[in-house]
């Protein structure tokens, strides 16, 4: 069978993993799959049907009933879509749901693209443990807040600079102390600290290890 090139990106919230993931699978003309859309989807599905993200029988039915071609993507981009999606991502059956999803595009990336880039908390730890690279990127909760501000007073929140550091404090504490798949670098992870980087420096770090790993 055909071999696909497979790169785990992991972080916390607003570490700049994202645009990293979506600019690396452009430039190799790979697959990208943010994961945490799935998880922001799932919180809003439960939200929907009127009932608490925290619910977990409402939660699993969003779960399995999601859609990943209909996911809303303004409606999954707010503060409340983000916190619903932390609740929902500490329940196991939850994660168990979408685990295959995110397994067969790595392996089998739609398009028939050589590689795929996955973006989340879990990638390199649960998702795809043999990654061909893992990289986890952090940078300090100041600068990540400010950069999640910024994006948030970008689409018309007034959201204050403080609360938006409190919010990503208390996701880092419920992602990373979590019993189910908990964010954490994997053992064989690339740790890429971007509290100083650009973007485009962060990227060129990133490309160097992909292509040290691919010669
Ligand atoms: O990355 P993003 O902020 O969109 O993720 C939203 C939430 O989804 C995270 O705070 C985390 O609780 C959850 N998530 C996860 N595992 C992933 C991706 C996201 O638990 N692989």
């Amino acid at each position: 069978m055909r071999r696909v090139f497979v790169v785990a990106i992991d972080g916390p919230a607003a570490s700049g993993k994202g645009t990293l993931a979506r600019k690396l699978a452009a430039h190799y003309g790979f697959a990208y799959l943010d994961t945490g859309s799935l998880y922001r989807a799932v919180g809003v599905g439960a939200i929907a049907m009127g009932k608490s993200p925290a619910d977990e029988a409402a939660a699993l039915e969003a779960a399995l009933s999601l859609d990943v071609s209909r996911i809303d993507e303004k409606a999954i981009r707010t503060r409340e879509a983000g916190e619903a999606a932390s609740l929902v991502a500490v329940m196991p059956a939850v994660r168990a749901a979408i685990l295959r999803f995110q397994r067969d595009f790595a392996t089998k990336p739609p398009g028939g693209k050589p590689g795929s880039v996955l973006d989340g908390r879990d990638i390199g730890t649960v998702v795809c443990p043999d990654a061909d690279v893992k990289i986890f990127v952090t940078a300090s909760p100041e600068i990540r807040a400010h950069r999640r501000w910024l994006e948030l007073k970008g689409s018309g929140s007034t959201v204050s600079e403080t609360q938006v550091l409190e919010d990503t404090r208390e996701r880092d504490r419920r992602d990373s102390e979590r019993a189910a798949s908990p964010m954490k670098p994997a053992h064989d992870a690339h740790l890429l600290d971007t509290t100083d980087l650009s973007i485009e420096a962060a990227f060129g770090e990133a490309v160097r290890i992909i292509d040290k790993s691919m010669s």
